[in-house]
């Protein structure tokens, strides 16, 4: 008598990512309703489960999807626009500009799926965001059949999208009733920084968080010219400040933390706030090196995430892990830190964590959600492979990726996005390109540039 599944996986091998680090050769997967049915062998698969659709995964290596645990998707449209330079020209001559001109619900849709695409393409499959217009940014995630932790930029002054911190909020609100019970997408609260909102904001913004049982992210300690901002502005540093406002607990997360003191991080354990390490971003605009291998000798829990694409410039998670496990051991002179399993750990059971979501996401265990990455093998950055964390973080390229399932159903098969068409998205962020370039006096015409 056959149990019935949605679809089967058959054969490779399956880092499962549990607590055991299971690693199953000859893996079998079953998929019912979204979910993990069964993870096991293929031979168990074979025998118990009935399908209508059954995926083959010889030669591959099947994980759980990565998790960005803090990026800005719809800033693909920004990619390249400007680089090397100094943070505040960067932002004021380039970007802030770019914004006020181009921010509205089309441009976040399209830069979204455009990013959804990238973010497809290297496996992941989770994506928390902080930007404007975030109903659209879930609307594209939704359409690209990717998981979405929304964040509404909150911000004391007006946004593209609303005038006043309290239309933020009543944003935020609307948004967490229209998006309630949707399987992939999920509002959460995001204050921009300690620096661009009020105590009141972040008090307000936090009890709402809390009334919907939500994580509440925030940019916090990503520059020092920040924390001595906030602290001429505050009479304290943004950790001392958000402390005193009764806001640290385990449902806050930071972006950044780079500026730490070993008193701060004594804290952050305490309250069982966790950070996302966006290395890549840190390094490009100068901000420093965060101290990751003290917060996880602390017991800080730290995720991973891109940052936007104006400030990586890639939304690849392989990139952040990589640099992450070779910086911090070139800026403590210990080549023990950061091992591969623990970085490929954060990538995906510390993110999971960082958002409450241990029990949903994060590992390839029955009950979880359907989530699964099938990376191929037979590559010549890949062979021999006698440990797969090392090949994971030292060895991999994002287009090893070739087949991505995301709560159950298949996105990407065979390297081929089948949720949306690439093509209408690359053409319709080529058109905003170029209106954009022509006010720098650059040629974005992509067609042209490749030829065609
Ligand atoms: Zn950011």
């Amino acid at each position: 008598m056959h149990e019935q599944a949605d679809m089967l996986i058959l054969g490779g091998t399956i880092l499962t990512m549990d607590d055991q680090g299971t690693i199953i050769h000859n893996g079998g997967i079953a998929i019912r309703h979204g979910a993990l049915l069964y993870v096991g062998t293929e031979e168990e698969a074979r025998r118990r489960f009935q399908v209508p659709e059954t995926l083959r995964a010889d030669s591959c290596l099947l994980i759980p999807g990565l998790i960005n645990a803090h990026t800005h998707a719809p800033m693909t449209v920004y990619r390249g626009l400007a680089d090397d330079l100094p943070l505040d020209v960067w932002l004021k001559e380039y970007i802030w500009p770019a914004e006020g001109r181009t921010v509205n619900p089309h441009m976040v849709y399209w830069g979204t799926l455009l990013a959804a695409d990238e973010m497809i393409r290297a496996g992941t499959t989770l994506f928390v965001d902080m930007y404007f217009f975030e109903d659209d940014i879930g609307r594209a995630a939704s359409d690209a059949g990717m998981r979405a932790l929304l964040g509404e930029a909150l911000v004391e002054f007006p946004s593209p999208n609303t005038k006043t911190p309290a239309e933020g909020l009543a944003y935020v609100r609307a948004s967490l009733e229209r998006w309630a019970g949707h399987p992939l997408v999920r509002p959460i609260l995001q204050p921009h920084s300690t620096y661009a909102c009020s105590p009141d904001l972040l008090v307000k913004s936090k009890a709402l968080a809390d009334e919907f049982g939500v994580p509440w992210l925030i940019h916090c300690c990503e520059t020092q010219q920040e924390v001595e901002d906030v602290r001429r502005q505050t009479g304290k540093p943004p950790v001392a400040l958000l402390e005193s406002l009764g806001i640290l607990d385990s449902r806050v997360v930071f972006a950044h933390g780079v500026h730490l003191t070993e008193e701060e991080i004594a804290l952050l354990a305490e309250r069982g706030v966790s950070i996302v390490h966006c290395p890549e971003s840190n390094m490009k605009l100068a901000s420093g090196v965060a101290p990751v291998p003290q917060l996880l000798r602390a017991g800080v829990n730290v995720a991973f995430g891109t940052d936007g694409a104006a400030s990586n410039n890639d939304l690849s998670l392989w990139g952040d892990m990589q640099t992450a496990a070779m910086l911090h051991k070139v800026a403590s002179g210990d080549p023990t830190v950061l091992p591969a399993r623990q970085v490929f750990w954060m990538a995906t059971r510390g993110a999971a964590r960082a958002f409450g979501l241990d029990d949903r996401l994060g590992s390839l265990e029955a009950g979880k959600r359907a989530d699964v990455v099938m990376v191929d093998l037979c590559r010549p950055n890949l062979i021999p492979m006698y440990e797969p964390y090392s090949h994971l973080v030292y060895a991999l390229h994002p287009s090893d990726v070739r087949t991505v399932i995301i709560e159950g159903r298949l996105v990407m098969r065979d390297w081929e996005i089948l949720t949306f068409d690439e093509e209408e998205v690359f053409c319709k962020i080529s058109e905003m390109a170029q209106e954009l370039g022509r006010q720098w006096g650059r040629d974005t015409n992509w067609r042209k540039t490749i030829g065609q």
